[in-house]
């Protein structure tokens, strides 16, 4: 390892992947290392997969820490977009910084890539537009706007290989990378980043070590939302009040969801139900998949849902999700999800909660005995059956419930009262970073991309906006 690097990434996720890889394209004398507190991509596993419950892995999750960040098991669905748009209505903010047609490119780029290391080249939703004009229709007349756009899906096995690929290929390539290594703190000196302080963290007793760098890149993802709030206060990073997405992940039949899934293979909806008018929208819908459940700091057990390309449930599961605003006077969008998220998990006994749609209306809770029989089998096996009503706030609850009954008379079952909620499905973002069109933060030297920062919220435009970094940092 070198003392002094010329830029030095905190995180490995996908960000940062196409941030190095585009790095030894541009400029292959540039020193670069990249820091990941969880492992490499080979080693990470989940054992949920064999034991059937999460086991809470120390000192990391192994879904959400390690190369490849949050993308390695994700479900790998990669989001483009239509030619015909006049903006991005998924995935981020990245075109805001770089505009519109300059996301597009980046975005073709960024997928040429993903192409070049083993991904499908079939696109899902671009073959039945009549069908899709037809359920859109029907989605505006309740209020509900129906985003479709071609949809590149890795499927959760295949994005394991394809960024095994890009590891190794960075190595070959003379990046730089540390693993099981969790930066500390940001070196910051009169406003300028200078560099890093890392521990290892297999090693409670090591001592703390400094490293230098020209420019320091922040790529920590929401798994490094929280550490990142906490270094932009110490450093006085600006920042601006941000937004944090609270919901469920709904699972219902595939025969229900056959359309949507046939014709797009994710639907996204966006709606604003009254009486609040905030934005709820469908995220990640998995058809015949298996909802998950990862662990974030303080131990959180939030759930999730992904889709194998092999193997395969006769559900679908998708995110409902509401995204809440907080600035005065209070400003804590991620504490205000972590304290929702913190009675789920009381409820649960450490645990994701499960919950039928029809005891929410009937004002019950949901018992285990009643799952047995229950038409809709649950995938997540370690949730535990109970009353999320509790613990999600009544607005958040009655912008679901509200959100369900209008989607039900686009998509006739969506209202099923068999179908089955879980919950905390929480999208924890930092709050936003302030950041200029080059991503360079209030600190000189210091830069934040992918969701970390509240700049992306989706495997493409995390990757894409690593891809620019590179080059912002080589002009
Ligand atoms: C189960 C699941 C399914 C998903 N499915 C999809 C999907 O189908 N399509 C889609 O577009 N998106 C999906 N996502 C979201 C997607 O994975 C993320 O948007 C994307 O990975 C963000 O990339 P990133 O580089 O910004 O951060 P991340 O991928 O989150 O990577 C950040 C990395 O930084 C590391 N880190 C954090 N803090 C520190 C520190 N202090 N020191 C050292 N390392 C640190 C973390 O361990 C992590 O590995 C899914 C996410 C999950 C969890």
């Amino acid at each position: 390892m070198k003392e002094n690097y010329d830029v030095i990434v905190v995180g490995m996720g996908p960000g940062a992947i196409f941030m190095a890889y585009e790095m030894t394209k541009l400029d292959k004398n540039k020193k670069i290392l990249l820091i990941e507190q969880g492992k490499r991509v080979e080693d990470r596993n989940c054992p949920i997969e064999k034991i059937g419950k999460c086991v809470k892995c120390k000192p990391f999750c192994n879904i959400t820490s390690g190369f490849s960040g949050a993308g390695a098991f994700s479900d790998g669905k990669l989001s483009l977009y239509n030619k015909e748009d006049e903006d991005f209505y998924v995935g981020g903010n990245l075109h805001k910084y770089i505009g519109v047609e300059e996301t597009k490119k980046l975005i073709d780029y960024t997928d040429k890539i993903y192409l070049d290391f083993g991904a499908d080249d079939k696109l899902e939703g671009t073959e039945y537009k009549e069908e899709v004009g037809e359920i859109k229709k029907k989605a505006k007349k309740q209020g509900l706007t129906l985003i479709d756009i071609p949809i590149r899906h890795l499927g959760t096995e295949k994005a394991h290989d394809l960024y095994k690929k890009l590891e190794d290929y960075l190595e070959e390539n003379n990046i730089d990378m540390l693993f099981e290594t969790a930066v500390e703190d940001l070196i910051i000196q009169e406003n300028e980043a200078k560099g890093v302080k890392i521990r290892n963290v297999k090693n409670k007793e090591a001592q703390a070590q400094e490293i230098y760098g020209n420019n320091v890149v922040i790529a920590v993802g929401r798994k490094g939302a929280n550490w990142l709030v906490d270094m932009c206060e110490k450093h006085k990073i600006k920042t601006e009040a941000g937004v944090v997405d609270i919901g469920v992940r709904y699972e219902l039949s595939d025969e229900v969801m056959k359309n949507i899934n046939k014709y797009m293979y994710e639907g996204k909806f966006i709606g604003r139900p009254g009486p609040f008018g905030d934005k709820v929208r469908t995220f990640c819908q998995n058809p015949s998949g298996f909802v998950s459940s990862e662990v974030y700091d303080n131990n959180l057990s939030l759930v999730n849902g992904h889709s194998y390309k092999d193997r395969k449930s006769k559900n679908t599961n998708l995110a409902i999700l509401v995204s809440h605003h907080f600035n005065y006077p209070f400003d804590k969008p991620i504490e205000y999800g972590r304290n929702v998220a913190k009675n789920l998990n009381e409820l649960g006994n450490g645990n994701v909660v499960v919950q039928r749609l029809g005891d929410i209306y009937r004002g019950k809770r949901t018992w285990e005995e009643e799952l047995k029989t229950n038409k809709i089998e649950p995938t997540l096996k370690s949730a535990v059956a109970g009353d999320i009503t509790f613990a999600l706030g009544y607005r958040t609850m009655t912008d679901i419930l509200q959100f369900i009954r209008q989607m039900d008379k686009v998509v006739e079952g969506f209202a099923n009262p068999e179908n089955l909620l879980y919950a905390p499905e929480i999208k924890f973002y930092s709050n936003q970073v302030v950041i200029d069109e080059r991503f360079e933060t209030s600190i000189k030297g210091l830069y934040s991309i992918g969701d970390g920062g509240g700049m992306t919220r989706g495997l493409m435009m995390a990757s894409a906006s690593g891809v620019q970094m590179a080059r912002n940092l080589c002009k």
